[in-house]
């Protein structure tokens, strides 16, 4: 990670993480969306004195923050700019902090532990890593080991017997969502930063000057406020166009299927081609995901669970026998160039845009919080985030950013 990165995310205190919090007096920001940029952002807002409401259409932290698999890297990282991977690097380096002050904060526990990345490698693999996985992790200082075929299969008996060796990244870390979100809004109520659920957004008003003054809600509620964060997930491209902005935020689908077999059957998050296996430390696996341009077409189907199921038995036949206990989905914040959108927005004082985090939202979650957070005090960033600016182009990015639509 870049030293001028490390600098402009301080880590949060050590110690006492309640007694830091103040009551909020200050500039009062409406964070719209309760998800986890949303949430996060107006818990760190609160702490640097902000007075922050979080507006949210339905029931807080319950979208594609909940949905998620919660893999602390990203999918391919080397296919992006090496801007991404200092962002991811930040936000990584901060993870530690932010899950200690949630979990002190709430007394709950978000199952952040570190289970490594597996990337087993076969001949027929559709997706070849090796040599950019190698020399992005060389480059990075991310820590990589090469195993054979022998050490593959030691590490994880459920494999294929025909994989031909793997990548570990044994650093590589992952939170449980639902519990990470449910401990950032118990730490959010006990720092008393209100939140309404069941309360669209429709609008944004200005004062003569020209500057953001006030949100509409859909039940016609005006909401006086000094600023607006936009972090309305997959939703933000509408919202956007409806307040005048363009933003190419949509909602990429992702279904994901629930295993459980015996804790410790499967040890490392095992990533092949299209599909991941993340194991929780009670036994259940969850089994991701797919990526469907299909707009907010709601729940799972059985070609896709088949697809997943088929995937896993090839990988890990060691685990045909495993329960299948649970389908869900999510809509990820899509961007066409895979990278979320961070700062203000030109000619609109007083609107601020943290959406667009696609896959890697949860991982990005304490850098964007952290960032976003002390730019809407008045912090410029001391690093160069123009790659995630607002009004960059949208140029759709293969590999990375949305897949072709169905
Ligand atoms: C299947 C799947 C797997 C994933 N796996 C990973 C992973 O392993 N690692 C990782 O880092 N990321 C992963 N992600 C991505 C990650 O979950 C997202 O990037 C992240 O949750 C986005 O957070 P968010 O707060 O922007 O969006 P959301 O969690 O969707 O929250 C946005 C909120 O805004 C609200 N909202 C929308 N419009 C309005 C409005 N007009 N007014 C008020 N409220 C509004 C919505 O109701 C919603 O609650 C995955 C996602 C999915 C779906």
């Amino acid at each position: 990670m870049p030293r001028e990165f490390r600098k402009c995310i301080q880590q949060l205190p050590g110690e006492s993480f309640v007694s830091s919090f103040n009551q909020g007096s200050g500039k009062r920001v409406a964070v719209v969306g309760g998800g986890i940029i949303g949430c996060l952002t107006a818990l760190y807002l609160h702490r640097l004195g902000a007075s922050p409401i979080i507006l949210e259409k339905g029931s807080a932290g319950r979208e594609s923050s909940w949905a998620g698999a919660g893999i602390l890297c990203p999918i391919h990282p080397w296919l992006y700019p090496d801007s991404f991977t200092h962002l991811v690097d930040g936000s990584l380096a901060m993870f530690p902090a932010m899950n200690a002050m949630v979990e002190q904060l709430s007394g709950l526990k978000t199952e952040w532990q570190t289970s490594g990345l597996l990337i087993p490698l076969f001949a027929d693999d559709r997706i070849h890593h090796r040599d950019q996985a190698l020399a992005w992790s060389k480059r990075f200082g991310w820590h990589v080991e090469e195993l054979d075929s022998k050490q593959a299969c030691k590490l994880e008996p459920t494999m294929s017997g025909h994989v031909g060796g793997a990548l570990l990244w044994p650093d590589v870390g992952q939170v449980r969502n639902p519990r990470l979100l449910s401990a950032i809004k118990q730490a959010l109520a006990l720092c008393h930063v209100p939140m309404r659920e069941q309360a669209e957004v429709i609008g944004v008003g200005k004062n003569g000057q020209g500057d953001v003054a006030s949100v509409t809600l859909a039940n016609g509620e005006s909401v006086e406020v000094d600023a607006v964060l936009l972090a309305a997930g997959s939703w933000s491209g509408e919202l956007a166009r409806q307040i005048g902005l363009e933003l190419p935020v949509e909602p990429v689908k992702g279904q994901i299927v629930l295993l459980r077999d015996e804790p410790g059957k499967v040890n490392h998050i095992i990533k092949h081609d299209d599909v991941y296996l993340v194991p929780r430390l009670d036994g259940h696996i969850l089994v991701g995901a797919s990526m469907e341009r299909v707009g907010f077409e709601p729940g799972t189907t059985e070609a896709v669970v088949n697809n997943l199921l088929e995937a896993t038995y090839r990988i890990t036949p060691g685990l045909k026998d495993s329960k299948i206990i649970q389908q869900w989905m999510g809509f990820r914040p899509g961007s066409p160039d895979g990278m979320p959108y961070l700062g203000p927005v030109d000619g609109y004082p007083g609107l601020w845009v943290a959406t667009g985090h696609y896959r890697n939202g949860v991982a990005l979650a304490p850098g964007t919080a952290d960032l976003m957070s002390r730019w809407i005090m008045g912090e410029e960033p001391k690093v160069d985030l123009s790659d995630f600016r607002v009004n960059r182009p949208a140029v759709n990015i293969d590999k990375v950013g949305f897949p072709t639509a169905a």
